[in-house]
């Protein structure tokens, strides 16, 4: 704590201010400038700052530790991530989660319904209040257990974690056998005696913003949950502020993101329906949650808002959680994210009899793309496996060493990623399985103290120098050497201790490997994104689970004029979209070609078999590599 002085402050005053800190336990340091005097205070309980401000020459009084230590970011330099429940989504990692559902849980049947609904549009988590906080008395209370026991019902059918508010210190326990997390709604953030209840318990919390609290405010209220007994984690939540601005029902604060990000560890959730309380609102600002670094997000929606008990005007329509969510996964990979369980739950876990039943293998080290990749797709728990090649990678899946293949096969600068293509061809009992697009941001990466002007060498993958090549031939005199991965390149720079070297790298490997960052974003166009294939083994395709709407296969057509019109024109009859065809010469046969084709799965996807059945039958080769869920 700082104590500033007046400028006329008597030497007497300091004295007995000085004393006054001491008696209680103080340690002081005084500063006197030509002005005036400054008192720096440091101790571990401090007295209140307004106290010392009524004391006779004091002018100012300032805090320079944060009241809050265990949400400090000081106290944990990584996001920390909040696991809702085992194997469950998990909030601040790399996958945006959505928790929707109704204000308020209004009957079994209805509930179900919704939760039913949540699920198929992609979200993790089912919300419904069973305690409501309503403004009068008059209006609907909730269902209290009766309602809980619906909650615990949906959430197990439908394998969603589950949130609900608790509003009392006496209702913790019971809403915690019910719940996966414990929802301290906005008008209890300081509902002290809640929060210290809730800190006793080991689940997660999401703790909603106060009306009208100060961020500081919402991050001691949060202190008071963490600094309990039991080992409650954290989610904070901006639900929109009371603003002298009518047209909203709340001010959602989008900027408390940025700031919470700086101040604290914590997992950050925004509540755009009770921030704007207008349905048609809360779209536009659940996106711009998400661009700005949102975690998490709470949505409400109902199968007929028009009748809801609470809050029907801010719940969403099905069809608008549905288009919410493609629409974020759009968005989401702009900022290095993915949706969550859009992607996860279209893959179960394998039933083969093997102790990597989910293990994902990769070309490349830890801090590639191929690991974000698997990280976005599977959840940053997922076991992953390293290989220096793509022929080891497809070896080992094919083999079994591993349950999955992560497999970049396309980048949008710099087209397809041949040699993958051959080995899905090469690989006759391995089949697609799903899909999914990464955004590539390559960064030029040195140790530290390494100048941009003292490079001569470049370590990249080759892709990735490819992707860069208008940064790269600014500065014709960098030698540019290939390696196997990013984050290797990094890694090699760092291991060799090179100082006249710079690597091309992600941001995650030049932090894990404590590399500084000369330039950001080097890719010759920001729209700069690969789309990765997940490959298994063809037996276990059956374990994913969705409708495809995407399907891939390879043929041939005999060499003769019109034969590959004939081998399309079946599509066109039957309206099946083409995404994309790419023709690749056969290896070992110079001069003859294989052609690879994407196709919409169309509604009735018999038209799809029929088409394919004709198209196996005339050509000398075909092969479908698989049916999958298409990537945004
Ligand atoms: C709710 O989530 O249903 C709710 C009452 O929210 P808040 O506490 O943000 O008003
Ligand atoms: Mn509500």
């Amino acid at each position: 704590m700082i104590v500033v002085l007046k400028p006329d402050a008597e030497p007497a005053q300091i004295d007995w201010i000085s004393q006054k800190l001491a008696s209680k336990g103080l340690e002081l340091h005084s500063v006197s400038g030509q002005e005036r005097t400054v008192l720096a205070v440091v101790g571990t309980t401090l007295p209140d700052p307004r106290e010392i401000q009524l004391m006779p020459g004091v002018a100012r009084v300032m805090r320079i530790s944060k009241p809050y230590k265990l949400a400090s970011r000081e106290a944990s330099a990584e996001t920390s991530k909040v696991a809702l429940r085992p194997n469950g989504p998990i909030v601040g990692g790399s996958q945006i989660v959505v928790m929707a559902g109704p204000c308020s849980i209004e009957g079994r049947e209805k509930f179900l319904e919704i939760a039913k609904m949540v699920k198929e549009a992609g979200a993790g988590v089912v919300r419904g209040g069973a305690f409501k906080p309503r403004t009068s008395p008059y209006s609907f209370q909730g269902m209290g257990e009766e309602g809980l026991k619906i909650l615990q019902e949906a959430g197990q059918t439908y394998d969603l974690a589950t949130v609900t508010e608790v509003m009392s210190p006496g209702q913790v326990e019971m809403v915690n056998r019910y719940a996966d997390v414990l929802q301290v709604g906005t008008r209890n953030m300081q509902n002290f005696e809640l929060l210290k209840e809730v800190g006793q318990q080991d689940k997660p919390v999401l703790l909603k913003r106060g009306l009208a609290a100060t961020i500081e405010e919402l991050l001691m209220s949060a202190e008071y949950i963490l600094s309990g007994p039991g080992n409650a984690q954290v989610i904070l939540c901006e639900r929109g502020i009371r603003t002298f601005e009518p047209s909203t029902r709340n001010t959602l604060d989008l900027s408390a993101i940025p700031v919470l990000r700086k101040l604290t560890h914590l997992p950050i959730l925004v509540d755009p329906s009770h921030g704007t309380g207008v349905r048609t609102f809360v779209p536009c600002m659940a996106m711009a949650a998400v661009a700005a670094g949102a975690d998490a997000l709470m949505i409400e929606c109902h199968q007929k808002p028009e009748e809801a008990f609470s809050d029907g005007a801010q719940s969403l329509f099905p069809q608008q959680l549905d288009k919410l969510m493609k629409d974020l996964s759009v968005i989401a990979p702009v900022v290095g994210k993915q949706m969550e369980g859009l992607h996860r739950r279209r893959v179960a876990p394998l039933s083969t009899p093997s102790d990597n039943k989910e293990t994902v293998g990769l070309q490349g080290l830890s801090g590639s793309f191929s690991e974000k990749a698997i990280h976005q797709y599977f959840g940053t728990e997922t076991p992953t496996q390293s290989y220096e090649t793509f022929e080891q990678l497809f070896e080992a899946v094919n083999s079994g060493q591993v349950a999955y293949a992560m497999v970049p096969v396309e980048n949008s600068l710099t087209g397809s990623i041949h040699i993958n293509y051959d080995l899905l061809l090469e690989h006759e009992d391995l089949s697609i399985v799903g899909e999914l697009k990464v955004r590539i941001q390559h960064n030029l990466v040195a140790n530290p103290g390494v100048d941009i002007g003292d490079i001569e060498t470049v370590f990249s993958h080759p892709q990735a120098a490819a992707q860069c090549d208008r940064f790269l031939s600014s500065n014709l005199a960098w030698k540019v050497v290939n390696m196997y991965d990013t984050a290797g390149s990094a890694e090699h720079i760092v291991k060799n201790s090179l100082v006249r070297s710079a690597a091309i790298s992600s941001l995650a490997a030049a932090e894990r490997l404590g590399l500084t960052v000369l330039k950001e974003g080097i890719e010759s166009n920001p729209h700069n994104f690969t789309r990765f294939l997940v490959v298994t083994q063809k037996r276990s395709a059956k374990n994913v689970v969705g409708t495809p709407d995407k399907a891939s296969v390879v043929f041939d057509t005999a060499d003769t004029p019109g034969a590959l019109y004939e081998a399309l024109a079946y599509f066109s009859a039957h309206s099946i979209n083409l995404k994309k065809l790419e023709s690749r010469p056969i290896a070992g046969k110079p001069w003859e070609y294989m052609f690879y084709l994407d196709v919409e799965v169309p509604q009735e996807s018999e038209k799809l078999d029929e088409a394919l059945a004709n198209l196996a039958s005339q050509a000398p080769y075909f092969r479908e590599l698989g049916r999958y869920k298409s990537a945004p």
